[in-house]
Parts: structure tokens; sequence; C-alpha cells
């Protein structure tokens, strides 16, 4: 976390506010002081200003799902540049997946990488520990020892659970340790291709994961929450079918589930170039299933966006599709992709995104995502009109395994406060820090 400047006050003057969880929308001013929002109005006065006349001012982006490969895999993200990147893309808030090297599944790691964090992250980041030791899916962590230690969540992501009975003796202890569980629903004995199976895996002679490989996992999840009364978050649900039984379990399970841009905005039609840049899991899937995961983040069936921001070296990427690590960057485009593809196609309003991207995962890690009076000063600064082309030069991450390489976006994230100080900063020297 930043280190609180001597005044403790910054005045954005004359920004666009926008913030679905308190009905702010319009020109206006707002005063942050000692890391919290002290003032929302007209005509206000500090002694530290930045002129954001012509930006928009949002509550900060809040990410449940990033990989900053620490410890073990520091050649591709650190908490440093994994926390920069997050920054850029104007997260001011993120969830780290405890599937490292070694894994988060023990007390004095947890204890340890919430101390690093603390230390070197420029975002306030959550530290998860694993579901299960060594994510083998046999033997339970000690999650009340875990929780003690500073443990956010617990989760077996990279993996699906083996059985339904293990998964759920680890839903009622995360209940009774009172951790929330991040589920990656997979079926490993369906999902043996590399890529959806599909017309797409056909024509390139891959061979193919079944879409049921996610849905029977989701739905043995769904079922085992609403009888255990756990709280699960189902997260990158990716194909029509899933987000619909999330939508029936909604009221009946304490469930929240998210989507990821990626799925939103691609499908698996670039499979065809065999490139292993689009190697992913879930995998990228037709075109069905990505308006049907778009349908439902409309409809608030999915509750949130998450990024499952995957950081690869090059050497584990640039390699055919059947060999390549799955994973994409995500931090640094989420909002660009989604406000371009979505927004501007008028399929997604402003406000909803802004309830997918801030306000809902900022209620679920239980704080940020909002611009009320008094809510922590964690704000994003965006240029709607800025165009910009996304290359490893614009790349703020240690990697650069983006499948946007190349693409131009409209919207581009400028600022980033946490606690009131600013984290990024494109807006020139009026913060006074350097990005
Ligand atoms: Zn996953
Ligand atoms: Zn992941």
């Amino acid at each position: 976390m930043p280190e609180q400047n001597g005044s403790n006050e910054l005045l954005i003057r004359q920004a666009h506010v926008l913030d679905p969880s308190t009905g702010l929308d319009g020109i206006m001013d707002v005063r942050l002081s000692s890391g919290h929002i002290a003032e929302v109005g007209d005509g206000l006065r500090g002694p530290r200003e930045l002129d954001a006349d012509g930006l928009h001012l949002f509550p900060g982006f809040v990410d449940v799902h990033a990989h900053w490969r620490t410890p073990g895999r520091e050649d591709e993200e650190d908490i440093q540049s994994g926390s920069a990147a997050a920054a850029a893309g104007g997260f001011t808030g993120v969830v780290l997946m405890p599937n490292t090297a070694p894994i988060v599944d023990r007390p004095v790691m947890v204890s340890g990488l919430v101390r690093r964090v603390e230390r070197e992250s420029r975002v306030r980041a959550h530290v998860s520990a694993a579901l299960h030791v060594g994510l083998a899916g046999e033997r339970l962590t000690e999650m009340r020892l875990l929780k003690q230690a500073g443990a956010f969540c617990v989760s077996d992501d990279g993996l699906g659970t083996a059985s339904a009975g293990v998964l759920r003796n680890g839903m009622l202890y995360a209940r009774s340790a009172g951790l929330p569980v991040i589920l990656h629903c997979e079926d490993h004995t369906l999902a043996t291709g590399v890529v959806h199976d599909g017309v797409a895996a056909s024509l390139a002679g891959l061979p193919g994961s079944p879409a049921s490989a996610e849905d029977a996992a989701t739905a043995t999840a769904l079922i085992l929450a609403a009888e255990t009364g756990a709280k699960v978050h189902i997260t990158h649900v990716s194909t029509a079918l899933s987000a619909a039984l999330v939508g029936f379990f909604q009221d009946r399970a304490a469930v929240t589930a998210d989507t990821t841009p990626h799925h939103l905005t691609l499908t698996e039609d670039l499979v065809s170039t065999l490139d292993g840049l689009y190697s992913v899991n879930p995998p990228l899937r037709p075109g069905s299933d990505r308006g049907g995961v778009e349908r439902a983040l409309r409809d608030g069936v999915l509750d949130f966006v998450a990024t499952d921001h995957a950081p690869h070296a090059s050497e584990e990427k640039e390699l055919p599709i059947e060999e390549a690590a799955p994973g994409f960057l995500g931090h640094e485009t989420a909002f660009a992709t989604l406000y371009t593809d979505l927004v501007l196609s008028d399929r997604l309003s402003l406000s909803r995104l802004l309830e997918a991207m801030s306000c809902a995962p900022g209620r679920w890690v239980g704080g940020g995502g909002s611009l009320a009076v008094g809510a922590p000063a964690d704000l994003t600064l965006v240029d709607l009109s800025e165009e910009w082309t996304v290359g490893r030069d614009t790349l703020v991450s240690r990697s650069s395994n983006s499948p946007y390489l190349g693409r131009t976006l409209k919207g581009r994230v400028v600022g980033t406060i946490v606690g009131g100080e600013p984290v990024h900063d494109r807006t020139g020297a009026k913060f006074g820090v350097h990005a």
C-alpha cells in the first residue's frame, strides 16, 4: 500500500462522477481526506487539486481472481509488477489465487504473503489459501488456522475438485471456519482436450473438452452449496448452461458468480490460428455461449466480472495451442475491452459494467466499490474518449500474454487512487507521483 502523504487531502475537480451504488451521475467535485471520501458536491475547495475536466470518475474496480505468481514464478509476475498492472487497469482491490509454487496451503505461508502484500502491493490485495493440501483434492487444509493467519477465502483454482464428497466436506468446513470458497468448476474426467469441443476444434483437428466438463461440475457445486449453506463463488463461468444453472440457484444458495472479459469478448474461432497464445481454461467457447454469458451478466445472474489475470513466460505461450500453458493477462485490458465491445455497441450499459467491475465485487470483498461519503477513497479515473492500441510496450505486467495484443480499444484508465493516494498516474504530473 502507498505511504500516506502529509496533507492526506486531494480534491478531484469537475469529473463526471458515475457510481451505481449511490446513484451519483454528473459533473461534480470529490474531496478525499484521511484515505476516505469526505465530500461530494459543487464548488469544493482543497489544498491539493486535480483538474479532472473531461474524465470519468468511478469507484475503483475490484478483481476477485488474479495470479501474481509469487512465490515461485517471479520471472512471470510478482507483487510489485502484478499490483502495478492492476493499478494500470483501474483495479484498487484484488484477490490472489493460491496455486503458486509452493502452494499457499499452510498458515505460515498465508501470514508471510499477507505481510509481503502489505509492504509491496500498490493496491489492496486479499490472500486466499488452498481448499485442499497441495490442491490434491484429498486432505482439507486447516481452514480455521488459515483464517487466523489472514486468509480471505479458500480455493483450489487451476483445478476442479476430484469428487463431490470431497467438495461437500470442504464446503462444510469452510462454512464453519467462516471462509468463502471460490470454485473453478471442471470435471477432469470430461475435460480431456485442450480447447472447446466444437466446430473450431474439429476443423483444426484438435482434441476438445466438452462444455459438460464445466456444466456438470457447476451443477454439482451449486447443489452442494445449497445443501451445505457455504458461501460459494463460482469463477470464470463460460457457458450459457452454467450461467443458467447459476440463475436457478441464485435464490436457493449463498452463491455468487463471475465471468471473464475474454469469455465475454472472444470466441473459439481464434483456435483456428493454432497459436498457443489463445490457450485458456475454461477454453474460449462458441458465440452462443459468449452470448449466453453476456445476457447473464446484463441480467445480474452473473454478479460480476473477474479477469483471471494469468501471466505466463513467452516460452510457455509461444507454442502450438495443444502444448501451451493456459491463461491470459487480464488486469490492464479488462475495462477497455468490455467498454469497447459491449458498452459502445449498446449491449451493456456503462452503469451495469461498473456495477459488475466495482460495486458487486467490492461488496463481495467487504470494502470498496462505492463513492459514498465515508467510504475508502478507492477510485478510478478514466478517459472514455482515448483510443489506444494494446502492445507489449503498453503493458506494465512482466509478461505479455494478452489475447488483445494489436487491438485498438477505446477508453483508458488514466489514474487510480487507493486509500486517497495515487497508485497509477497518466494524468501528467498533477498527482505528483510517478506510475
Ligand atoms: Zn480457474
Ligand atoms: Zn485462475
